[in-house]
């Protein structure tokens, strides 16, 4: 049996992940009141020289987005590491022996960082601190359903807890596997890649001079992107899309055969870019999906975040996406005209026509590069090999990548 609440908010955001909370403040921040629904598990306590597996390559526009929440200065500079340069190399040779290769740098773009690799569990720490000190009032139960026939005023959520609460508007950031989006039956298409995406934290023999690595490798796409030296000397965090039976052939084998198997073939996937790699932390696997939803929001439920769009890891860019959700909502509800109410269709409509373009890019820029890289045809990969080093002389071309890369946005 279900309790109604007496207070109403104007907007209740479902989820309590990096972009659940990023709303909840920007959304606070407008004026409006909000509630958040959903677990606060515990977070570790922080320690040198241990890091959490989960690191995010965070853009310039997210970083921006954080630090006008107040968040950025209050993350651990220690534990964030600056990515100056990337450099993307390709899995078949162009001309001699020497795979193609593509070189981005921070000065072409004119900005001192093109990207931040910042800790899962700080990010939310400090998200969890400005979301308590904001007054907004933290539901700690689960979103189980929709009250069926929507009331003129809004909608009313239904708790693990039996609790029933109410809000004009609801926000979905609960994930991939949003059960609110489901609830308001807004669809879902989503298509497996057969890939998993290996995380671990490895020590590399030489420094990595903040630059972030990706190989195009026949085996998936594997990054390496700089993380904070450790005692033991330099460390870089590892994401590896390899195909899913490579994956769980791996993840299945017993330690210490495991970090073992995975050093032989980082050292002969990287050629010793950064010397000996050593395995420092547990493997997690992830199973990687695209996900896309035609519809963003529909009486009085909007998605965000995971629950609004998947894209493979390889660009790095899920997260930025989410918080390039939250920037654009709390824009649109904090300029609404005085006599619209924060879920007037039309003010949603503004929200996804605003998220269209980037979400439709970030696709097809994703979707795109795992299956040109995928093909195995050897004048597909000749051609993408030479691709790398030819856009790597086009300087025009190149500025136009580091700012998309980096999120900036802006023209060559
Ligand atoms: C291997 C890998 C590497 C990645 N690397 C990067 C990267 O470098 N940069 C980047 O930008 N992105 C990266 N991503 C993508 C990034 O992980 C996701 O886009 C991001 O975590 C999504 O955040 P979210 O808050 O939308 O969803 P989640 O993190 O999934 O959070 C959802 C929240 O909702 C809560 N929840 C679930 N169900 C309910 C319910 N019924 N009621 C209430 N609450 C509920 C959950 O407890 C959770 O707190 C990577 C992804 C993978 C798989």
């Amino acid at each position: 049996m279900t309790q109604a609440t007496s207070s109403q908010a104007d907007i209740l955001v479902v989820g309590t992940g990096i972009a659940g909370l990023a709303a909840a403040l920007a959304l606070a921040r407008q004026g409006l009141r909000v509630g958040l629904l959903g677990p606060r598990a515990p977070l570790p306590a922080p320690e040198a020289d241990s890091f959490d597996p989960r690191v995010y390559a965070l853009s310039p526009a997210s970083r921006d987005l954080l630090a006008d929440l107040g968040i950025w200065d209050a993350l651990p500079a220690e534990r964030i590491t600056g990515v100056r340069r990337m450099e993307i190399l390709g899995d078949r040779p162009v001309w001699g022996d020497r795979p193609g290769r593509l070189g981005l740098s921070a000065w072409q773009a004119g900005c001192d960082h093109l990207a931040w690799i910042a800790e899962s569990r700080e990010l939310e720490r400090v998200l969890r601190q400005a979301v308590q000190w904001s007054g907004i009032r933290w539901t700690t139960e689960d979103f189980v359903g929709l009250e069926a026939g929507r009331a003129a005023d809004g909608v009313t959520l239904r708790t693990s807890g039996g609790q029933a609460l109410r809000a004009r508007l609801a926000v979905a950031a609960d994930g991939a596997d949003s059960k609110l989006r489901e609830a308001a039956g807004l669809s879902a298409q989503r298509s497996a890649y057969g890939a998993t995406g290996v995380v671990v934290h490895l020590g590399a023999e030489l420094p990595h001079q903040e630059c972030a690595c990706q190989w195009f490798t026949p085996n998936g796409v594997l990054a390496l992107l700089p993380m904070p030296d450790t005692r033991d000397g330099p460390q870089v965090s590892m994401v590896w899309s390899m195909p899913a039976a490579q994956a769980a052939a791996l993840l299945a084998l017993p330690e210490p055969d495991r970090a073992r198997a995975l050093e032989t073939r980082l050292a002969a996937a990287t050629g010793g870019r950064l010397g000996a790699l050593r395995v420092r932390s547990p493997l997690f696997g992830f199973p990687l999906v695209l996900q896309h939803c035609p519809q963003l929001a529909h009486r009085g439920v909007v998605l965000l975040g995971d629950a609004a769009h998947v894209v493979h890891p390889l660009a790095g860019q899920g997260l930025n996406l989410g918080l390039g959700d939250v920037k654009a909502l709390a824009q649109v509800l904090g300029g609404r005209e005085p006599f619209r109410t924060v879920d007037d269709p039309r003010l949603l409509r503004r929200y996804e026509r605003a998220r269209a373009e980037p979400l439709l890019a970030m696709r097809a820029v994703t979707d795109g590069l795992f299956h040109l890289f995928g093909a195995q045809a050897a004048p597909v990969a000749w051609l993408r090999n030479a691709g790398l080093d030819l856009v790597d002389r086009m300087p025009l071309l190149k500025r136009m990548l580091v700012n998309g890369a980096s999120g900036t946005g802006t023209r060559a």
